[in-house]
Order: structure tokens, then C-alpha cells, then sequence
């Protein structure tokens, strides 16, 4: 466990790092930046080995979903920040002529990053980013129940960063609490809804700003009118990428009646595609966090009729890839996010049902809909509400740098990635420049005779 008198050290040593202002030259942030990329690059052997060991990660899904997601928004802000970080122009009213306005992006102090454990790299490490390219100095707590990856990612930053700008602090819940008590200027958090809370409560007697990436139950709808093959396969990846481990997978199934046994039977043969006929003996299929988890997850595999998968094994925390047919929406895998590797799948014979469903839950961090019909996309995005969406996929949005990428509601509060990330950790100060070209005396009192000539300026 962390001492209290040692948190507020390294608080306080970086705080006076950040007071000297060298984090505010964009050179320096450029170069710290470099810095990051260099030591991902460095050490990308032990970060596979470290997420092998954590989740039995295959090299292709944490290159992808981990390093390689740095890398790249390292190389996005490395390229962009020049002009990110140039005051923005706002245009003036006449009233305010003449005299000129812009927004200038400000860094916020010292800030804290409390990662989750499914993709313990990356949410560690991309928060950083943003917090770097904006000019803050960081405290970094990645998950304790990913204790390689924690342990490489202290140990990394360790050797490449000053702490008083970036530092790791390792530990448990007690050590999150510690934290929590100090007074930081931003919070950065990701992980579930309920520790979410806990996060804005301590966060509140700071009055300290937060971004909450937290989860939810995200639905994944299939309409009548869809490329079954394609459609499958992008649900199962989705799915059964991590184990299930992932904050955007598809949670549950809402199926159109008329093809639920052929998308079914699709989804049954990507998973042999993919892993083979058991699973259990792929190289490509992780094992699922520790044992807590594993005994919550198997007790959902009871919801329902199980059509795919189902073997579990204790001995090394594996659930195969599972599918539960004739689900009860009450049946408790309807309950909570599942975050896991079992599917349950409902069926409905209009989409309005579906959609209502969707709606009695609170909204998600990502919804999917499939369907070739642009009008039913339309009625979907129009009428439900979610963190992010994506049509004919799943996951993929999360990519894509340019869109922000965050929760609403309880699946959370903010968003990053790409120049969000950016924004994020910047305080946009609002600026107005007056000149001393003139002084119209329209303003200032005495008013006798104004009021008239206000009133069609301003309107
Ligand atoms: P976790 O258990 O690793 O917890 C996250 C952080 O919270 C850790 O640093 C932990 O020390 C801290 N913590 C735990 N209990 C605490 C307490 N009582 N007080 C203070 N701090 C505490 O992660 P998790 O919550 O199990 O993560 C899984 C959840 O995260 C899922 O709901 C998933 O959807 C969500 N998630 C969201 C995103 C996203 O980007 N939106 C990404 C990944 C995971």
C-alpha cells in the first residue's frame, strides 16, 4: 500500500515540475512525445510476453488493439500538434468591433490516469498521450488485475520519463483510494460503472474535472436485409476478440426472427474459422481475467439454451466461445454488461422492438446495427442513443482516430482519441482583444436616447 505522505510527494514534485512551464513549449512536448513512441518500440517484446501472461493476449490482437493503437495516435499527435496548439480564431460580432478573439488551449496541471485491465497497455498508455501532447505532467495507475502489464508499464515509464513530469503508481483499490483523496486537475478513469462513481464522488471535493470511459450492455442489431457471412463474422471477432474482455464488444444479439438460425449457423463457422475445432487448443483465444470473473461469467452461462460453445475450464480460466439461444430479457446475462465470451441472443419480429429494448436499458458505450437498408440505419441512429455507433461492423469505430470516442449517460462522461485527446487535457481559455483604435461610447452611461439604436445592433 501506498503512504499517504508519499502520494502527495510525488503530487507536489510534480506540480512545481509543471509551475517552471516547461511543459507549456510544444518542442518539449513534441520530444516527450518521440520519447514514448521510442520506448513502446523499444519494448514491444516484453509488452506482448506481459499481456500474453495477464490475458493469454495473442501477439495480433495486443499489436493491434495495443501498441499499435499508441503508436498510431502517437504519430497523430506528433503530426497535428503544431497546429492543435495555435490559438483558434473566433469571428466578432459588429458590436464588439474593432478588436479581435481566439480560443488558446492552456494545459491543466497535473493529472491522473486510472487505467482498467482488458486492455491494460493501451488504457494506460493512451491517456498519457493526450495529457503529454496538451502539456500536463501525469500519474499514471494502471490495473492491478493485470499485474504484468502494470508492473512493464511502470518499469518503462521508469526508465524513459522524468517523474516529475510522468510516473507510475502501482497497487490495488487501496492505492486508487489513496490517489483519489489527493487534489488533482484532471481525472482521467476507465473502468466500470460503479467504481465510475466512486471516482466523480472523491473527484467532487476537488471539484476536480473528470472523463468517466466506463462500459455498459452494448447491443448489436441484425435486420433481415444483411450479407449474413460478412455479418457473422464481424459479431464473432467482435465478440470473441479478448474472450469478450472489451468495452465496445457486442453484448447480446437482437436477431429478426426470419434469419436467427442461419446467422447462427454463420457465427457457429466463424468460430471454427477462427479457433479451430476447440477453441480451448487455439494459440488465438484468451483466457479470461482470474478466477472472481471466471465464476461470475459461468454462472451466466446458465441463462438460457446453450447453441455454441459452453466447455469451460477452471484449471486455466477458459470459457469457449459461447452462444445462448431462448434468452429471457429478465434472464440475469440481461442484467449487467457481460464482459465475457458468452452471447445471448434474442429474437424479434419487428425492429421497433428491438429498439425499445434497447431503450429500457441505460444507454451504451457502442451500439451495432446491420442492415443494407439506409432508412432502418436511419430509424435505429435516430431513435436510440449511444456512446458511438457503428453500421455493418463492430468494434471498428473505436479505431478510427478522428472520432471521438467516449460514453453517454452511464457508459460515461467526456471523450479521446486523436485530437479529442488533445482537447480533453487542454482548458480552452476564451480570449477577447480589444484596440484602442476607438472607444464608441454606446455602452456607457448616461442610456438616455441608446436603448433605440441597441436594439437594432443587437438582435
Ligand atoms: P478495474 O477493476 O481494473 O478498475 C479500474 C480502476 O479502478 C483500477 O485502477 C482500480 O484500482 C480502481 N478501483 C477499483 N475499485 C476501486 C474503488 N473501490 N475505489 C477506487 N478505485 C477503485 O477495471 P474494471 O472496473 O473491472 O473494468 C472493467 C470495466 O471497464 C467494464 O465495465 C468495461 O466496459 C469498462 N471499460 C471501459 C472502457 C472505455 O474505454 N470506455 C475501456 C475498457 C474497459
Amino acid at each position: 500500500m501506498l503512504a499517504q505522505f508519499a502520494v502527495g510527494d510525488i503530487l507536489g514534485k510534480q506540480r512545481r515540475f509543471f509551475e517552471t512551464g516547461k511543459t507549456k513549449d510544444v518542442s518539449f512536448r513534441l520530444e516527450q512525445l518521440r520519447l514514448l513512441k521510442q520506448a513502446i518500440a523499444d519494448n514491444e517484446a516484453a509488452i506482448l510476453q506481459s499481456l500474453q501472461a495477464d490475458l493469454n493476449k495473442p501477439d495480433v490482437e495486443a499489436y493491434l488493439g495495443e501498441i499499435g493503437f499508441c503508436l498510431s495516435e502517437i504519430s497523430y499527435a506528433l503530426k497535428h500538434l503544431r497546429s492543435w496548439t495555435k490559438p483558434r480564431k473566433i469571428s466578432l460580432p459588429a458590436i464588439q468591433l474593432p478588436g479581435s478573439a481566439a480560443l488558446y488551449y492552456e494545459p491543466l496541471g497535473v493529472v491522473l490516469v486510472m487505467g482498467a485491465w482488458n486492455y491494460p497497455f493501451q488504457l494506460a498508455i493512451a491517456p498519457v498521450i493526450g495529457a503529454i501532447a496538451a502539456g500536463n505532467c501525469a500519474i499514471v495507475k494502471p490495473s492491478e488485475l493485470a499485474p504484468n502489464t502494470s508492473r512493464l508499464v511502470a518499469d518503462i515509464i521508469k526508465k524513459y520519463f522524468n517523474p516529475d513530469f510522468v510516473t507510475v503508481v502501482e497497487g490495488g483499490v487501496e492505492t486508487s483510494k489513496r490517489l483519489l483523496e489527493q487534489k488533482f486537475d484532471y481525472i482521467f478513469f476507465t473502468g466500470g460503472t460503479e467504481i465510475g462513481k466512486i471516482v466523480m464522488a472523491a473527484a467532487a471535493k476537488h471539484l476536480t474535472p473528470v472523463t468517466l470511459e466506463l462500459g455498459g450492455k452494448t447491443p448489436c442489431i441484425v435486420d433481415a436485409d444483411t450479407h449474413l457471412e460478412y455479418t457473422a463474422r464481424r459479431i464473432a471477432w467482435g465478440k470473441f476478440m479478448n474472450a469478450g474482455q472489451t468495452c465496445v464488444a457486442p453484448d447480446y444479439l437482437l436477431v429478426n426472427k426470419i434469419i436467427k438460425q442461419d446467422l447462427l449457423e454463420e457465427i457457429k463457422k466463424s468460430i471454427r474459422e477462427f479457433y479451430g475445432d476447440d477453441p480451448a487448443h487455439s494459440q488465438d483465444y484468451c483466457r479470461i481475467i482470474n478466477q472472481t470473473h471466471f465464476n461470475r461469467l459461468s454462472e451466466l452461462l446458465k441463462s438460457g439454451e446453450i447453441v455454441i460453445g459452453g466447455d469451460t475450464n477452471p484449471a486455466d480460466r477458459y470459457i469457449a466461445p459461447t452462444v445462448i439461444d431462448g434468452v429471457d430479457r429478465e434472464a440475469a446475462v440481461m442484467k449487467d454488461e457481460i464482459f465475457g465470451p458468452i452471447l445471448p441472443v434474442i429474437e424479434y419480429t419487428d425492429l421497433s422492438e428491438a429498439i425499445a429494448l434497447v431503450n429500457s436499458k441505460p444507454k451504451p458505450l457502442a451500439l451495432y446495427f446491420f442492415s443494407r437498408d439506409k432508412q432502418k440505419q436511419e430509424k435505429v441512429l435516430r431513435e436510440t442513443s449511444s456512446g458511438g455507433a457503428c453500421i455493418n461492423d463492430t468494434v471498428m469505430q473505436f479505431a478510427v482516430t478522428d472520432l471521438p470516442f467516449g460514453g453517454v449517460g452511464a457508459s460515461g462522461i467526456g471523450s479521446y482519441h486523436g485530437k479529442a485527446s488533445f482537447e480533453t487535457f487542454s482548458h480552452q481559455r476564451s480570449v477577447l482583444n480589444k484596440s484602442f483604435l476607438v472607444d464608441f461610447k454606446l455602452r456607457y452611461a448616461p442610456y438616455q436616447g441608446k436603448l433605440g439604436f441597441l436594439k437594432r445592433l443587437i438582435k
